[in-house]
């Protein structure tokens, strides 16, 4: 089972347990894949198998031929808990990273028309790729957060994280009404615009100025 460990902590590394997703949670990325805001957050899950950790590449699925990187902000859940407020909802949150919400736009598609689910599309290996995470007491003021995406030099997705359409409280309000959150799940809270393919020898570069800057290089599966 994967671990994760807080920046500068000498704490013990937690289990990651259940890996929630927010889908649609930015105006301007609804708009470049030409769907519609939705009034309750669009959830989805990934199974703990598709977390990939720094240090190793990004392997591209064999079964799509055009994958996507969504880079989002990525909150790991410290105390669990079940119908927490949003004034207490910042309280549960024990560290912050970035994270790529890795989706086989082509399978997606197929999946939507048919009004089927998205598990192919979004749950395969290293589709919940993240970077390390920073404790949540070092950020100063979660609720003005920016992050940047480069691929291979250039910044391709900027994220604020005060242009979400289901802020972070919400979200942690609102899944918690649902599932009870524990302690190691992490969630991913959306993409802002700019998404598109990634490629065999792209590197993808994710930052949280002053917390978090690491790269993942891309390759192709041998197999
Ligand atoms: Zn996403």
């Amino acid at each position: 089972m994967p671990h994760i460990a807080l920046q500068a902590q000498q704490t013990e590394a937690v289990q990651v347990r259940n890996i929630f997703c927010i889908g649609r949670n930015y105006a301007a990325h609804i708009a470049e894949l030409g769907n519609r805001p939705e009034e309750d957050p669009v959830v989805f899950i990934k199974p703990t198998s598709a977390l990939h950790l720094p240090g190793t590449p990004i392997v591209l699925p064999k079964h799509s031929s055009d994958v996507h990187y969504e880079a989002e902000l990525v909150l790991l859940i410290g105390q669990g808990g079940k119908n927490i407020t949003e004034d207490k909802a910042l309280k549960h949150i024990a560290g912050y990273g970035l994270g790529l919400d890795l989706t086989a736009r082509d399978l997606q598609a197929t999946a939507k028309k048919g009004g089927l689910p998205w598990a192919i599309a979004k749950g395969f290996d290293c589709a919940a790729t993240v970077s390390p995470f920073v404790s949540a007491e070092h950020i100063q003021n979660p609720t003005c957060i920016e992050f940047e995406m480069h691929l291979n030099g250039q910044v391709r997705q900027r994220g604020d994280i005060r242009k979400m359409l289901f802020p972070i409280p919400f979200i942690v309000r609102y899944l918690s009404e649902v599932f009870t959150l524990q302690e190691g799940d992490i969630i991913f809270t959306g993409t802002p615009e700019g998404v598109g393919s990634l490629t065999h020898g792209d590197t993808v570069r994710l930052v949280l100025p002053g917390h978090i800057d690491t790269e993942f290089e891309v390759f192709d599966s041998l197999n």
